[in-house]
């Protein structure tokens, strides 16, 4: 022990303040367990401060703001006045709330904070530097672990995050005046979620991504929807293109970019959103000291009880690799409680939703019909578009549909794609359906509030069964 060290000792160690740490710290407190809970930064990690919770603020807002300068067609005259500041101070203040009560509900259930970087030192010995000079270390003896420290902006060479001209897209999220023109590199989940905010807001916007289409893996009708309703908002996209550097231009960036077939091409805006991809940050905490050694794409292995190669240390989260999404963290920080505390808890990745807030929406959760023939069953699909829900029209949002997929022998419920208003919310009853085992005729015989979107979801199981009221048998 370096010389004025305190040491304390705690059950369980849990290292980072996330989604998937504080879950697991407040769930193995819950549990009886001694546990201590190491953030570096901010309580809440990337979800709460930088992530999903100002995203979506930011989302909301630029879709109010948009809306009411669009319902002509419902007799609505308005003009928005977006002061971005206002907004963001309005976003910050959600963050704010939302971070101290992750501290308030990890000290309910007894956890004890420490504000540091902690590193391993041995199998059952961290360090934690407390952040600042002089501000000191301690030792921390632990007899398991959970290692939840998250992940990171990929970084584009040639393209180094300044937070004036290149953002990422934590800088995005903070902007105090709306650029007039934003170029996004990567049409995945932020940038087609930011691009469209920032369209909505009023900023020309130019969508580079270096696949032949915006959000890969969601389909292509799904994509199809979010793409056209993007351009119609003004979004350009250039697709096929991989954003190779930029240089100064007068007031903006010139971003310069080469086709597959070597052709390239440059776009000017005032600023450029680097959004890439992330990776984990495995590290920050010198997991050679326990004997894990993170994978060639730079993750954490995990079994199904969230365990790594090193005895006693779990890991969760981000780190852990795909899915890197805030509801899988917690989750696996559950779970990695539960395992900790001697409970048989497992992992089942077979209910995992996924949502990309764009307009519309994208969910999604389970199997697709490919996915389930691959699997070996035999898919019965079933569908509704929005346009026949009375509740979509009323929305001014009918374009999109809820797809539904069964095994065709035993009705049970494999999958769903939705894409609509609030498809992030209605994916969940599919989900539930995938956990509890349901058949479509559980959830096309359950009454559904009308007129509500979820009825939609309701018809397209009685449509996988030919019973649909609304739309076409199939
Ligand atoms: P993080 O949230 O990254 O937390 C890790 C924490 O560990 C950090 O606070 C860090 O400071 C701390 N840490 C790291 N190393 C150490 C150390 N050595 N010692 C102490 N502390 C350490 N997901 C969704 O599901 N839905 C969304 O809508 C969504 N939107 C997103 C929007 C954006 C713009 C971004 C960037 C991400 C979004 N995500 C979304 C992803 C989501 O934020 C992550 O999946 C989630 O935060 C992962 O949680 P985690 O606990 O694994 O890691
Ligand atoms: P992403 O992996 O979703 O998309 C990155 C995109 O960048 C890809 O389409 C890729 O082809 C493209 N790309 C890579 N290099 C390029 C280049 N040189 N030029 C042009 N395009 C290039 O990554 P992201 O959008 O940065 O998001 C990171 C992660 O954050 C996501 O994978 C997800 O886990 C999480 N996230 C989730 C949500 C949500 O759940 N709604 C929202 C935001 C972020």
């Amino acid at each position: 022990m370096v010389v004025g060290d305190i040491s304390t000792g705690t059950e369980l160690l849990v290292i980072g303040g996330g989604p998937g740490g504080y879950a697991a710290a407040i769930r193995a407190g819950q549990l009886g367990l001694d546990v201590t809970l190491v953030e570096a930064d901010a309580y809440g990690g990337t979800c709460l401060n930088e992530g999903c919770i100002p995203s979506k603020a930011l989302i909301h807002a630029s879709g109010l703001a948009h809306a009411v300068e669009h319902a002509e067609s419902m007799g609505i005259h308005a003009r928005a006045d977006v002061d971005l500041r206002g907004l963001v101070a309005w976003k910050d203040g959600i963050v704010d709330r939302l971070t101290g009560g992750v501290e308030r509900l990890c000290e309910a259930s007894g956890v004890n904070l420490i504000e540091g970087r902690a590193e391993f030192v041995d199998g059952n010995t961290a360090r934690v530097a407390h952040g600042g000079e002089g501000q000191g270390s301690e030792s921390v003896e632990f007899e398991r672990a959970v290692v939840a420290t998250g992940s990171r902006p990929v970084e584009l060479p040639g393209f180094e995050v300044d937070g004036e001209r290149i953002l990422d897209s934590s800088d995005a999220l903070s902007l105090e005046a709306l650029p007039e023109s934003l170029c996004v590199v990567g049409g995945g989940y932020i940038g087609m979620e930011l691009s469209t905010a920032f369209a909505k807001l009023g900023a020309d916007v130019t969508v580079v991504e270096a696949l032949d289409d915006v959000l890969p893996g969601y389909g292509d009708d799904a994509t199809a929807i979010v793409r056209d309703r993007a351009e119609e908002l003004g979004i350009e996209f250039r697709r096929g293109e991989a954003a190779q550097g930029w240089a100064e231009a007068g007031d903006g960036a010139r971003v310069t970019t080469e086709t597959g077939a070597g052709e390239t091409n440059s776009y000017t805006a005032e600023r450029v959103l680097v959004a890439v991809g992330r990776e984990p940050a495995a590290d920050t905490c010198n997991l050679e000291a326990v004997g894990i050694e993170p994978s060639e794409d730079g993750s954490i292995e995990t079994d199904d009880a969230t365990r790594t190669a090193a005895e006693g240390v779990h890991a969760v989260g981000d780190v852990t690799g795909e899915p890197m999404l805030a509801h899988a963290a917690y989750r696996e920080g559950r779970v990695a409680a539960e395992v900790a505390a001697g409970e048989p808890a497992r992992l089942d990745h077979r209910a995992i939703p996924a949502a990309v807030f764009t307009d519309p929406e994208i969910g999604t959760v389970g199997l697709d019909a490919e996915g389930a023939e691959a699997e070996g069953f035999d898919p019965v699909v079933g569908e509704m578009p929005m346009g026949s829900s009375g509740r979509a029209l009323t929305l001014g949002a009918e374009t999109g549909f809820v797809r539904i997929v069964a095994d065709a022998e035993t009705g049970f419920v494999l999958g769903a794609r939705i894409v609509g208003p609030d498809a992030s919310e209605l994916i969940a009853e599919v989900g539930l359906a995938i956990e509890m085992g349901a058949r479509l005729g559980d959830i096309a015989g359950t009454v559904h509030v009308h007129p509500t979107l979820s009825e939609a979801v309701a018809e397209a199981a009685a449509n996988a069964q030919g019973t649909a009221l609304h739309t076409p048998n199939r």
